[in-house]
């Protein structure tokens, strides 16, 4: 299965949260897709017949904060609309973390997808200092490794993180703090942690205003409450939709 997600947060509180039926066409996505990810809905949702997570929208903006393949694979098996929670993103409680790839491969497989790509990296000699140059904004990230010599810095390209997972392929896995992240590479867990600066909601509302995506997985939207699932036959929300009966 691609992209395994790691969390090192505790259980949450449980909340109900009203459910609202939103249409598709109006929502902005801020990430974009992952063609695995899509294809892995698709076949779950079809199979099952069962939608069962509901959207996750900003109220206000129509962002989706969480179910980017949902909305995708939903509106490319015909649907118009779609069970979701709106939720307000001025909400001091909402808050907004981003994931950590980890990388297992040796760091040649990955240096040689960059330059393929003409992506300039810079090797530093201490991961302090790429983590204080993805810090103040001179990097864009850093791949950062167990030893003092492998810390990498690539400089100028945000997408360099789609070029990096990709080539990790099947064994990629993602990890929810930079401090996580960092102790997975020290225990020999991962070969290599991306560290990439946290974004804010700004960063977010900015982005989608101007209709641009940030790569997919990127942001990883953090609510203070756990909330309930649903079970909507999927010929509720597409009409001509029939579950092919074996
Ligand atoms: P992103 O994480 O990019 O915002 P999604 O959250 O939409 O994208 O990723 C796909 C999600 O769809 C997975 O979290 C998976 O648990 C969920 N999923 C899989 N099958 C179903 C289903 N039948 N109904 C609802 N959600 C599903």
């Amino acid at each position: 299965m691609p992209g395994v997600e790691k969390r090192t947060e505790g259980p949450k509180p449980f909340r109900e949260l009203p459910i609202t039926w939103v249409a598709l066409s109006e929502l902005k996505p801020h990430e974009a897709l992952n063609e695995e990810e899509l294809k892995g809905f698709i076949e779950s949702v079809t199979r099952s017949g069962v939608f069962w997570l509901p959207l996750l929208i900003t109220k206000k903006e129509k962002i989706i904060l969480d179910g980017h393949h949902r909305w995708a694979g939903l509106r490319k098996l015909g649907a118009r609309r779609a069970p979701g929670i709106l939720i307000d993103y001025e909400d001091p409680e909402i808050n907004l973390g981003i994931w950590f790839p980890l990388l297992t491969k040796e760091i040649g497989i990955f240096l040689a997808a960059l330059e393929n790509n003409d992506i300039k990296t810079q090797i530093v000699p201490e991961r302090q200092l790429a983590l204080n140059a993805v810090q103040s904004g001179n990097a864009k990230m850093a791949i950062v490794g167990k030893t003092k010599e492998e810390a990498i810095l690539v400089l100028d390209d945000p997408l360099a993180v789609d070029i990096l997972t990709k080539e990790e392929g099947e064994s990629i896995c993602y990890i929810d703090t930079e401090s996580a992240a960092l102790s997975e590479v020290d225990r020999g867990e991962a070969r290599f942690a991306i560290i990439r600066k946290p974004l804010t909601k700004a960063d977010v509302r900015q982005k989608t205003d101007i209709g641009e995506v940030f790569a997919a997985k990127s942001t990883r939207h953090i609510l203070p409450w756990a909330y309930q699932k649903i079970e909507v036959k999927l010929e509720e929300i597409i009409p001509n939709f029939h579950l092919d009966e074996e």
